[in-house]
């Protein structure tokens, strides 16, 4: 089994690498499926990841048949999660009213701020990645519709200091909390690669934000690279896998039409 879960393509407005081009890239490191994860932020202060829906929709199901002898190809989704954004059901209606298979919530927005412009908050690492941990459980609460949390500890990659202010030690308390809280709603908890790169030596969330989510008996793990271009499809899956065996996690979770999988690693 190989698949990634967590790709971007030119329908997000950080990426400007064409379906097909990912779709290729995957059929030749052999995956067996890749889901789109195309950004939608909703109300996002500057206006960017936004999503043509439509348009998107109308891509991902043509190359699903397109590719439908080489490769599996999900339509999927990355929302961003804002605690404010149930109201009238927008956020859940959103999501029930197109065919996604498989939705990731992922935090980018602390106070109407994203932890990659790391200038506008006035704070110190050990504040912000508290603020974000806080967010993150109330998003948790708020919102439901999606099948993961993405990249659980997101702001660490925009440290000054980098992660030098981060332990799950430090915050055990909220992180203990937000993994609770996933288990208790049936959320899986996404592994997310990109931290590899970002120069984390590890993905995000931390290895021993992973063990604990196992130790409280959590058994949905996802597997993204969080690929903008395709030199990093699939990148850091190899480590991951390693890492999830060592430990003693065997499995990780695919997802179609939002029901979960469970495949050996
Ligand atoms: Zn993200
Ligand atoms: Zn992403």
């Amino acid at each position: 089994m190989f698949a990634d879960y967590h790709v971007h393509t030119s329908f997000s407005s950080d990426s400007d690498t064409p379906c097909e081009q990912m779709i290729e890239k995957a059929i030749r490191l052999g995956m067996d499926r890749i889901c789109i994860t195309d950004h939608y932020d909703m109300d996002y202060e500057t206006g960017e990841f936004q999503l043509d829906t439509p348009a998107y929709e109308q891509k991902i199901l043509e190359l699903q048949e397109l590719y439908a002898d080489r490769i599996e190809v999900l339509y999927g989704v990355e929302m961003g999660l804002k605690p404010d954004l149930e109201e009238n059901r927008r956020f859940s209606g959103y999501l029930e009213s197109h065919p996604f298979d498989y939705c990731i919530g992922s935090v980018h927005v602390i106070d109407g701020k994203d932890p990659y412009y790391r200038d506008e908050f006035a704070m110190s690492d050990a504040e912000m990645f508290r603020r974000y941990f806080e967010i993150t459980l109330e998003n948790i609460r708020a919102l439901s519709g999606f099948q993961t949390l993405g990249h659980l500890d997101y702001a660490v990659r925009y440290g000054i200091r980098k992660a030098e202010e981060y332990s799950y030690r430090r915050y055990s308390d909220l992180i203990d909390m937000i993994l609770i809280e996933l288990i208790n709603r049936g959320i899986a908890l996404e592994v997310n690669t990109a931290g590899y790169r970002a120069g984390l030596g590890a993905p995000n969330p931390h290895p021993d934000v992973i063990r604990r989510y196992h130790n409280l008996g959590g058994e949905r793990i996802v597997l993204g690279s969080d690929a903008h271009a395709p030199e990093y499809l699939g990148y850091g899956m190899d480590m991951a896998r390693d890492l999830l065996l060592s430990l003693g996690i065997r499995y990780v979770t695919v997802y179609k039409k939002k029901k979960p999988e469970m495949i050996r690693l």
